[in-house]
């Protein structure tokens, strides 16, 4: 039995056969547009609503909800029903929403300084868990009277290694659930092969490169799949794929205090930025605490500094507030684990069921 959206139209056709024809569309769109469950479309039968309510169950069960303290940042901690744990966190800016998902429960990547790295990889999402996270985020957004306004894959799992079903989500993302590709971006890790079907794919989304070091020796450290696509080799990835798409490209970068914000690690990320077709923009984000990664990140003035270099080399760079930081769900921090009772605002509502 399919879960409520890894059933596609043709197995929903089948599914409602013997229904009069127009019941597909009626559904399709009650779960994608009216973001509904299916005892909430009222234009159906009851009977119906109760048949697919059993037949199509949702893939995730909210275990925790967490909010800081502002309740702009929410995070969920969800069971899949195999009981993987993944997280998705909704970011709510004035009047749109930012929602990051999770495309795989764990990473294989490795990276070191990232909490879901170091959990390692327990497999794949679905194209209807990632595309569920999305629904659920953004019915709560609307709730919360503001409208969805971008997907970022952001969450646990590197995106590229999950191509297909990731690709199969953007695109009912964006033709189904009404989020423009262009308010779509993947972040990936550097797995080349990925990039270049990304930029055959034909939907326009954007592409975050998380860079974090812009040599291949010290690349080599943080980022281990580094040694497989060298900096080279990514960047001429990175050239195509501009070239195809026509999408600006931004490189992240965790600033880890005297390891990666040094004059000569702004000038290296200069060159490279400034290499691409069209010049590259940065994110930096000091390094978010992690259990399993001593060093710490960047104290302010540093970032500061940092920032300043790129400036003056002719860099456009933004540095990211540590939204969530205080409910663990800042970039990095996401390990899918309940959070300790007492330390954090933690609340496992009705509201998130
Ligand atoms: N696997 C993908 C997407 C998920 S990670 C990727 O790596 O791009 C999302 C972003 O958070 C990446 O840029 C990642 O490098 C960054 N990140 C990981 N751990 C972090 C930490 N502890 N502090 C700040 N950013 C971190
Ligand atoms: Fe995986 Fe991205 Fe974390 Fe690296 S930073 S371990 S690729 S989720």
């Amino acid at each position: 039995m399919p879960t409520r959206y890894d059933c596609d139209r043709d197995a929903l056709a089948e599914l409602l056969a013997g229904e009069p024809r127009y019941r597909v569309d009626q559904v399709w769109d009650g779960l994608h547009r009216q973001l509904a469950a299916p005892s909430e479309l009222t234009t159906l039968p009851k009977a119906l609503r109760a048949r697919l309510e059993d037949e199509l169950p949702p893939a995730l069960t909210p275990v925790a909800e967490s909010r800081d303290r502002r309740g702009t940042t929410v995070k969920w901690l969800y069971a899949l029903p195999d009981g993987a744990r993944v997280e998705t966190v909704l970011m709510h800016y004035r009047d749109r929403s930012t929602v990051c998902v999770s495309s795989q429960a764990g990473c294989a990547m490795g990276c070191g300084f990232c909490a879901t790295g170091q959990a390692g990889f327990e497999r794949h999402l679905t194209t209807g868990e990632i595309v569920e996270q999305v629904v659920r985020a953004a019915r709560r957004a609307r709730d919360d009277g503001r409208r969805l306004g971008n997907v970022v894959f952001m969450g646990m799992g590197e995106p590229l290694a999950n191509l297909d079903r990731v690709w199969a989500a953007v695109e009912r993302i964006h033709h189904d659930l009404g989020v423009s590709a262009r308010r779509i971006t993947i972040s990936t890790v550097g797995l080349v092969p990925g990039i270049r079907r990304l930029a055959a794919a034909g939907l326009p989304v954007n592409l975050a490169v998380s860079l974090h070091a812009a040599n291949d020796a010290l690349r080599d450290e943080l980022v281990p799949i580094n040694r497989r696509y060298p900096l080279s080799v990514l960047m001429s990835a990175c050239a195509d794929h501009l070239r195809a798409t026509g999408r600006r490209l931004s490189f992240e970068w965790a600033l880890i205090d005297g390891t990666n914000d040094r004059a000569s690690d702004a000038r290296e990320l200069a060159e490279l930025a400034r290499g691409l077709p069209l010049p590259a923009h940065v994110n930096l984000i000091p390094l978010n605490p992690t259990p399993g990664f001593g060093t710490p990140g960047s104290p302010p003035a540093r970032v500061e500094r940092f920032h300043g270099w790129l400036r003056d080399l002719g860099v456009n760079a933004t540095v990211r507030r540590n939204r969530g930081v205080e409910i663990d769900a800042a970039c990095g921090q996401l390990a899918a684990r309940v959070p300790a009772p007492g330390r954090r605002p933690v609340e496992v509502s009705a509201r998130a069921r």
